[in-house]
């Protein structure tokens, strides 16, 4: 198996890619082979540092619009279709806004992403969520993101106009088992989404979240379908289950088995920023250590929609550690 994943790395660092039947291979390797799982590991390193990026890319968020969504996604503790007891308040005016991106801006970051809970957002909470970052174009040196829902291509060029450069719009999971993650929308929906991104010339965020219920074939369709699309970055969320949602009770997936399903996916997204989300701090704990050296470039760092993250400094070093440079306009201003 060794042998094999070498001659892979190879072909990747040539400029080829890996087929399904080999990613297959890979995903299947036991948890208890740790000597083929640190070459794994070590390979997707390299893969990392030569053909992705060795800055770190850093983005915090703030939720702008919490709660009572409409749409019924099984993870989601915003959905209105669960009891939850989730804060719920409705689009943040822009000057909230501001100062959460300032927030950011001062612990040393330099992306920042509103993101609001919505299917799609009416014309009035586009208009406001706009207003927002009008403000922050003009006040802050933040790299504007939005995570906004469905979006068309005019909504699009609203948002660039106003200095958003990346949108962030997850496919979640695999096609096969999105069906059972939610109903209110389809996968073609996001996949409309993503093209309509794509064309827009706005680079685009999109990955899933691990330890759902799905199966390794389930991760494996999910990257390989990103691969299509040449994501720039893949956001990696692992389940932090939600009391009063639907996955509540799911089984949690193991430490060691997201760190390979990291190596695989960096194997199938060589160039691709694999973004550690929600879920890393109580998911992995001290495993994160290894997330990063085994193909994670970037964090969503400082909390997320609903529950609290680490301090950011420890981040920083975490990725420092792992050889990664922080960027130069974050650098001491924490
Ligand atoms: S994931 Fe987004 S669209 Fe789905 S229920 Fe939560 S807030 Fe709504």
């Amino acid at each position: 198996m060794k042998e094999l994943i070498t001659s892979i790395k190879e072909r990747i660092l040539a400029g080829g890619a890996m087929t399904e039947e080999e990613a297959r291979r890979l995903i299947q390797i036991p948890l208890t082979d740790r000597d083929t799982l640190d070459h794994l590991i070590q390979c997707a390193n390299e893969i990392t540092h030569t053909l992705s990026s060795i800055d770190a890319d850093l983005c915090s968020l703030v939720n702008a619009k919490s709660g009572n969504c409409t749409e019924d996604c099984s993870f989601c503790s915003q959905s209105s279709h669960y009891q939850t007891g989730v804060n719920t308040y409705a689009i943040l005016s822009p000057e909230k806004v501001l100062e959460a991106g300032r927030a950011a801006q001062a612990r040393g970051v330099d992306r920042f992403c509103v993101v609001t809970a919505m299917g799609v957002l009416t014309e009035d909470q586009f208009e406001e969520v706009i207003d927002g970052f009008k403000l922050l174009q003009e006040k802050t040196n933040l790299k504007l993101e939005a995570s906004i829902g469905g979006l068309s291509a005019e909504r699009l060029e609203r948002l660039k106009q106003y200095g958003v450069t990346r949108i962030n719009h997850n496919l979640e999971t695999s096609e096969r088992y999105y069906k059972e993650i939610v109903t209110t929308h389809t996968y073609q929906d996001r996949l409309d989404t993503i093209k309509n991104c794509r064309a827009s010339g706005m680079e685009v965020c999109s990955g899933g979240i691990l330890g759902m219920g799905e199966t390794r074939q389930d991760r494996l369709d999910l990257a390989f379908e990103l691969a299509k699309h040449d994501v720039e970055v893949m956001p990696i969320n692992v389940l932090n289950p939600r009391p009063g949602t639907p996955l509540e009770h799911v089984e949690r997936i193991e430490p060691m088995e997201v760190i390979k399903t990291i190596c695989v996916f960096r194997f199938i997204l060589p160039k691709t920023c694999l973004k550690l989300g929600g879920g890393r701090e109580v998911n992995l704990g001290p495993y994160q250590e290894l997330a990063v050296k085994a193909g994670v470039n970037g964090l969503i760092v400082g909390g997320y929609l609903t529950t609290p993250g680490g301090p950011v400094e420890r981040d920083r070093e975490m990725m420092e550690r792992a050889g990664y440079r922080i960027p130069q306009s974050v650098v001491g201003s924490g």
